[in-house]
């Protein structure tokens, strides 16, 4: 079998061997059922299974309780940021967002279409170098719903707990790039959606949690498909689902679980985002973009002393073996996303390359 690199994408992202080499087999013939998992009906027994196991490694994963759904949809988070205010937002009413970076303003450009939004507090003035201090943070009076994105893919952030916002304020959380990342408590949110291009599996299918009288509240006389409550009733099986992702997101859930969970999880990011960081802060080339404190264990962006250096890097670090070091485009610099599959030895490889590398500037 051909040799595989250090692939420090930011999504589509690498994803857990073990889970490859299983799909592999199951692509051809799952379960011994003489068909392999893309041919199957979605609504066949072989098929149910698959979707029934990954909501249940899903519940189990993250502890959600029996009033909150698990969604399976598509169109990316993307199209989330329009589905959330056309279902919850009426118009003169209100909607809170805080403003951390380049996917919460998409988030708030569509909210923008159905009603007011409030912007409760932006890190933008600071290149959205931070997350906000919750003393930044202010409320509107009596928002419909607030929202905020957990982790900040191109600016390298993440909020170290969600913020906090009044009893009976629905909380909805764009964690596209940092979802079981880590421990999290459903019970503080009412909304958490994601691509699962990032931490959980491939593009293609949409992972939504959301509480069922959230769900309850939406608009009514929206087209069937973009109404919560068609794909709630119908657990994700309305229409054709994308099966080969919801497929692969179980076995990604799977994985987690066997490695130990959330909290098991936690610890390895912690150390392999360490690993990088504890080299950036004593290097005399390169330079950790987020400030303190707000530091994403996710995406770490940096800087080296100039474009041309940078440039250069990114070519040797290909020549090297390492693949998606580039900062996102809108941005420059370097970035090394270090999702939940990727593994500690290329962290420790990397800061080997840029060692390397520094001294022989
Ligand atoms: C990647 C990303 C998105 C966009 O996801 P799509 O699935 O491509 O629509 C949204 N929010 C965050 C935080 C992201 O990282």
């Amino acid at each position: 079998m051909s040799e595989r690199i250090f692939n420090f994408s930011a999504g589509p992202a690498i994803l857990p061997e073990v889970v490859l080499k299983r799909a592999q087999e199951d692509l051809w013939n799952v379960e011994n059922s003489g068909i392999g998992v893309c041919e199957h009906s979605h609504r066949g027994a072989a098929f149910t299974k698959i979707i029934e196991q990954a909501e249940a490694r899903c519940r189990e994963l993250a502890q959600i309780p029996q009033e909150y759904k698990i969604l399976f949809l598509t169109g990316g988070a993307s199209s989330q940021f329009f589905q959330i205010p056309m279902n919850f937002l009426k118009s003169g009413e209100t909607a809170d967002y805080v403003v951390t970076g380049s996917w919460s303003k998409k988030a708030v450009k569509e909210a923008q279409a159905f009603g007011e939004v409030h912007i409760a507090a932006s890190t933008e003035e600071d290149n959205f170098s931070r997350i906000p201090d919750s003393s930044e943070v202010s409320w509107s009076e009596n928002p419909t719903y607030a929202h905020f994105t957990s982790n900040n893919t191109i600016a390298g952030t993440q909020w170290a707990k969600e913020p906090e916002v009044a009893q009976g304020v629905p909380l909805i959380c764009d964690a596209s790039s940092d979802i079981f990342s880590r421990p999290i408590d459903v019970t503080r949110y009412d909304m958490i959606y994601c691509g699962a291009q990032k931490n959980l599996g491939p593009a293609g299918v949409t992972l939504v949690i959301i509480r069922e009288d959230l769900i309850e509240k939406g608009a009514d006389n929206l087209p069937t498909m973009l109404q919560y409550r068609t794909h709630a009733k119908a657990n994700s099986l309305y229409n054709t689902p994308p099966t080969l992702p919801i497929y692969l997101m179980g076995e990604v859930f799977q994985w987690i679980l066997d490695l130990g969970g959330l909290e098991a999880m936690a610890e390895k990011n912690q150390k392999k985002a360490q690993i990088i960081y504890d080299y950036l802060d004593q290097s005399n080339a390169f330079r950790a973009v987020a400030q303190e404190g707000s530091r994403s264990l996710m995406n770490i962006c940096f800087r080296g002393p100039d474009e041309e250096t940078e440039k250069d890097v990114i070519a040797k670090a290909t020549e090297n073996g390492f693949s998606g070091l580039k900062g996102h485009r809108s941005v420059g610099g370097l970035r090394a996303s270090v999702y939940n599959a990727f593994p500690e030895a290329g962290c420790q490889a990397l800061v080997d390359f840029l060692k390397d590398y520094e001294n022989n500037l």
